[in-house]
């Protein structure tokens, strides 16, 4: 065909093993990005363009090729902007920076291509998913040969499998007939959002997924909850899952998972019910305290502080739980420093999950290369193998200890931030006792004599006044910052507190991410902080917000 040769010339040559093509267009496209990187910021330069309509008016794609380095020159300007997640003063959301041989070796698997649908597509390279599911069973106490474990598009589809096995198990024709009766899920006032989104996917509902109350720790309330949940089943109601925190994004909650359990087991028990109720537990991001499974905390050979040990500890001591569940998940792509997306949904039974595909078991001694197919039973046909490639680099890399001391080190710098703003009184913690390593804090005005709890009683036009200065100032962070003069990124929530008059309060979040945050640097990003706070509060009159990168408003709180 005539003028094949310049587009053939974007395919790897069959004849050749040689990929320098493919390196140098990596170095091509970072030789017009790393122009936009100042090492002292949170984020890319370069000017952000607000409206995407405008640009959108002026895209138009060409008819005849382009040279790549024409095209990487002109996609680097997409990169303007993009958060740089290992610098340490991101503090944005639990989003990692992408550890360096999982980037590489998920990237050169891209070049590759398996489709992970099915062995036969792969190679050796599906054995990645089937070696991660193992050390993740063994991480929660499985026995590995009864448990099985696949790759998902996210920490939300993993719940999406836990629910699914739930129904599944509550009703035997459901994949045929669909959903009878009136089924519903349990989750807790501080589960995540997407626990009652998954039950709207799969036609249960969102307002059956009912969010079942808590301590003053965040945790289940067994006994309610045990009285809620039996109220719903004598009017009727069919228990399909029980999903409890494995710890939650902000203060890293696990609920009680054994007496979650045994709730399961005397509910089933009371009620005569002709299966058990699955109990999942979302635990995207408490999988990696599992690590500590073998850290000898006496000896404390990493040296940790003695209140990040203890905070360790604890966390450590509830995950653990997590071999009495019937299922949990793991988001490589959070606490594991991988890239998007690496979730793994694991099943202790793994039948469970054959069953989702009404696929024939196939038992573990007979698992071999040309009978492994996911495709029959996982939401997905076509799927990327860049998530286990990730997974199984970054485990082999880090190893036990490496896990110990990335999250010891987010832990002891998480703590140094709580102190560090503790010692200025226009700052305040608000989370001091969570296990977790992010810090929520609220900030007053010079010389003003307050406690967050007075908050709550205040009359509403005081509250009223707190809350805008609150929200006021994250908004002058990200106006400094989108013009280059902050380094710091964090983060708020609008409404993390409702006062009894009413008035919706924000708080401040640092989310220290960045295994390369230490004391030292984050001395500096703290200085900073108070330094803007002055300044503040100096304009705060004059102040008002003309660039915001992101209206925090809109997607912040669901
Ligand atoms: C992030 C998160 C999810 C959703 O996971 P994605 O990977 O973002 O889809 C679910 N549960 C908890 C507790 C989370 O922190």
């Amino acid at each position: 065909m005539k003028g094949m040769s310049k587009i053939i010339r974007y395919f790897q040559d069959p004849n050749s093993k040689d990929i320098s093509r493919y390196m140098e267009m990596i170095s091509s496209l970072d030789s017009f990005v790393s122009k936009q990187v100042d090492t002292d910021k949170s984020r890319l330069n370069g000017e952000i363009e607000c409206s995407y309509y405008d640009y959108l008016k002026g895209c138009k794609l060409s008819l005849e090729s382009r040279e790549p380095t024409e095209v990487f020159e002109e996609i680097s300007e997409l990169f303007k902007g993009t958060v740089r997640w290992n610098y340490p003063g991101t503090m944005i959301n639990i989003n990692p920076p992408a550890n360096l041989p999982a980037a590489a070796a998920g990237s050169y698997t891209m070049l590759i291509n398996p489709n992970f649908a099915q062995d036969m597509l792969t190679g050796n390279l599906i054995k990645s998913e089937l070696e991660t599911c193992k050390y993740l069973a063994e991480l929660a106490g499985w026995d590995w040969e009864d448990s099985h474990g696949v790759f998902t598009f996210g920490g939300k589809s993993t719940v999406m499998y836990a629910v699914k096995v739930g129904l599944q198990k509550c009703s035997q024709d459901i994949s045929k007939n669909g959903i009878k009766g009136d089924i519903f899920v349990v989750s807790t006032s501080q589960g995540h959002p997407c626990h009652a989104e998954v039950c709207d996917w799969l036609g249960i509902g969102k307002s059956n997924c009912l969010k079942l109350p808590v301590d003053d720790n965040g945790r289940m309330l067994i006994e309610e909850s045990e009285k809620i949940i039996s109220e719903r089943i004598k009017k009727g109601g069919i228990l399909a899952c029980i999903l409890a925190n494995g710890g939650t994004t902000l203060q890293l909650t696990v609920d009680p998972i054994k007496e979650v359990v045994e709730m399961r087991d005397r509910l089933a028990e009371k009620f005569s019910l002709n299966y058990l109720p699955h109990v999942h537990v979302d635990s995207v991001i408490g999988w990696t305290w599992l690590f500590f499974e073998n850290y000898d905390f006496n000896r404390n050979t990493l040296s940790f502080d003695a209140k990040v040990l203890s905070k360790i500890r604890s966390m450590y001591l509830r995950i653990s739980q997590i071999t009495y569940a019937d299922s949990f998940a793991a988001d490589f792509h959070k606490t594991g420093f991988c890239p998007y997306t690496s979730s793994v949904f694991m099943s202790r039974d793994k039948a469970q999950i054959f069953k989702l595909g009404d696929v024939h078991p196939i038992e573990l001694d007979e698992l071999e290369y040309g009978n492994y197919s996911p495709f029959q039973y996982t939401m997905e046909l076509s799927r990327a193998g860049t998530g286990p490639i990730s997974a199984l680099t970054t485990l082999k890399c880090f190893g036990y200890e490496g896990f110990q001391k990335v999250i010891g080190s987010l832990m002891t710098v998480g703590e140094y931030i709580k102190d560090s703003l503790k010692k200025n009184c226009e700052f305040e913690v608000i989370n001091d006792k969570t296990e977790g390593f992010v810090t929520l804090f609220i900030i007053k005005q010079p010389g003003e004599n307050l406690k967050y709890n007075d908050i709550s009683d205040m009359d509403s036009e005081s509250a009223a006044g707190i809350a805008e200065y609150i929200y006021h100032f994250f908004l002058y962070l990200i106006d400094k910052q989108a013009k280059g003069e902050c380094s710091i990124s964090l983060e708020y929530s609008e409404g993390y507190d409702v006062t009894k008059s009413g008035v919706k309060i924000g708080v401040l979040k640092a989310f220290p991410m960045s295994p390369l945050a230490n004391k030292e640097n984050m001395t500096g990003i703290i200085k900073e902080l108070f330094d803007l706070k002055m300044e503040y509060d100096k304009c705060r009159d004059d102040f008002s917000p003309y660039e915001v990168l992101h209206r925090p408003r809109a997607f912040v709180c669901r």
